[in-house]
């Protein structure tokens, strides 16, 4: 099965796609990826979907992504005594560490971190946003608010605190038996939520220890403002514009998301556009033309992948959803500006020899015009790097490794097809085209090119290239 786009999509599973032939009706619709929501999914739960998605992944003999994604800190405010409370404009609210029930002049705030950190002057958002205060002033024990814009507020609502750095980590005690099934359950990739500085993911790597690549959600100020440092830290990002529409302004998030994509680009690191999409879907067959141009943007911008959420995961129409995201990418790529946008943001490549091979291999490609790039590759970087540069040809990666194959299920651009290692270089080149026939990348007579590390196996040595015309014989088995 070969997919006519580069673009990947991700799809969330949940209640309205979590049973196995759902799963397959929406690969063959086109979802590379499913992620997995640990807000929502108990470990069984989890277990289930992995083995659903094995399974569809060995009925089409292709690999497939799966991206468990951890609550993380989802800040909360207790209970009332007697329901909901309105919050007036101008009143004085305060959040405190007494576990009574709350009422219309205080609640209690069960995470005391929050009290080390916050300064006066600091915004606090209640209910996505929906209710802002400002810090008049805190101590250990209380933290006491002005509010700017009221409204009603009910039990164990969300906190978000744009300004203030919380001294705790991403992955709570959930998220790290969380993170421990799912690595037990052998899945790809780790979403990290409300990632705030990159030691956040250093502390998810030395958990995962190369058992599964880790994708930071940008999601609060806080990480915007060390990118450098988290994309060199990460091996992918998320842009959750979800939460980062709560912390920042709604109208940065689109300047935001350019940003974002432009830096994972450049870093060669895989940049998944989510949240809202295609939002009306969730109850509506056809999306509004709003929602096709916002996905259409994060193509143009040369996202890696797009997602979708409750979509996907609750919606009535998961299969249209995922069908129009792949018919979006399919036409968008099509069009003569996509190619130019390519060419003129494309990252000048860094002072490697795999990035010197991947971006000679993309100009031969191009001068050539070879039916495609072919990578031999066992952790998957080779093709990562030659993705980076987004050539016109499509990037066949071949693998020994399925882990490697998986990863790539969110990368620009690469199909990855997972057979043994070459036994030597003749072997390499005469599988390489016969793969890139076979999966109808390459017609006989036309030309290819290959790009290996030699000697063969050696982890990060990318140093051949190769042109090999595909040979009628390619067809013969
Ligand atoms: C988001 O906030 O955009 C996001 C993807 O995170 P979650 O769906 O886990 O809230």
């Amino acid at each position: 099965m070969r997919r006519l786009r580069r673009t990947k999509i991700v799809a969330t599973l949940g209640p309205a796609s979590g049973n196995p032939e759902m799963i397959g009706r929406l690969f063959e619709a086109g979802a590379d990826t499913f992620r997995i929501n640990m807000s929502h999914s108990s470990h069984d739960r989890m277990r289930e979907l992995v083995a659903a998605i094995r399974a569809v992944e060995k009925h089409h003999n292709r690999p497939i992504g799966i991206l468990v994604d951890l609550q993380g800190p989802k800040l909360r405010v207790s209970t009332f005594a007697d329901g909901p409370v309105m919050l007036d404009n101008g009143a004085t609210f305060t959040f405190d560490a007494d576990a009574t029930p709350g009422d219309a002049r205080r609640v209690h705030l069960p995470h005391p971190e929050i009290f080390a950190g916050i300064k006066a002057g600091d915004r606090l958002l209640l209910d996505d946003g929906k209710i802002r205060l400002t810090v008049t002033e805190s101590d250990r024990q209380r933290i006491a608010t002005r509010v700017e814009v009221g409204g009603k507020l009910s039990d164990r609502k969300g906190v978000s605190l744009p300004d203030t750095l919380i001294p705790f980590s991403a992955l709570t005690p959930k998220d790290r038996s969380d993170l421990d099934a799912a690595l037990d359950a052998g899945i790809d990739w780790i979403g990290l939520s409300f990632v705030q500085r990159p030691d956040d993911i250093a502390e998810a790597k030395k958990i995962t220890r190369g058992r599964a690549a880790v994708m930071a959600k940008i999601e609060k100020p806080a990480a915007v403002n060390r990118l450098d440092e988290i994309m060199e830290a990460t091996d992918a990002i998320m842009v959750a514009r979800g939460d980062l529409g709560v912390e920042m302004p709604l109208e940065k998030v689109p300047g935001i998301q350019k940003q974002l994509t432009r830096a994972a680009r450049r870093a060669g690191k895989p940049v998944v556009v989510a949240t809202q999409m295609l939002e009306s879907m969730i109850t509506s067959p056809v999306p509004t033309r709003a929602e096709v141009s916002d996905v259409a943007t994060a193509i143009f911008d040369g996202a890696d992948a797009i997602m979708l959420s409750a979509e996907s995961a609750a919606g009535q129409f998961p299969v249209e959803a995922v069908s129009t995201m792949n018919r979006i990418a399919e036409e968008v790529e099509s069009e003569e500006g996509y190619r130019a946008i390519m060419e003129a943001q494309h990252a000048e490549p860094e002072a490697t020899g795999a990035d010197a091979i991947a971006a000679a291999a993309r100009q031969i490609a191009d001068t050539l015009d070879l039916s495609a790039i072919i990578c031999w590759t066992f952790s998957g970087s080779t093709a990562l790097r030659v993705g980076r540069e987004r050539p016109r040809a499509p990037i066949v990666a071949i693998s020994p490794n399925i882990a490697a194959g998986r990863k790539l299920s969110v990368a620009w651009g690469v199909h990855c097809i997972v057979a043994e290692d070459a036994k030597d270089q003749d072997d390499m080149i005469e599988r390489a085209c016969r793969l890139a026939f076979r999966d109808a990348f390459a017609k006989a007579g036309r030309r290819v090119i290959i790009v290996a590390g030699l000697p063969l196996g050696t982890p990060g040595a990318t140093n051949m290239l190769r042109i090999a015309f595909v040979g009628a014989e390619a067809g013969g088995d």
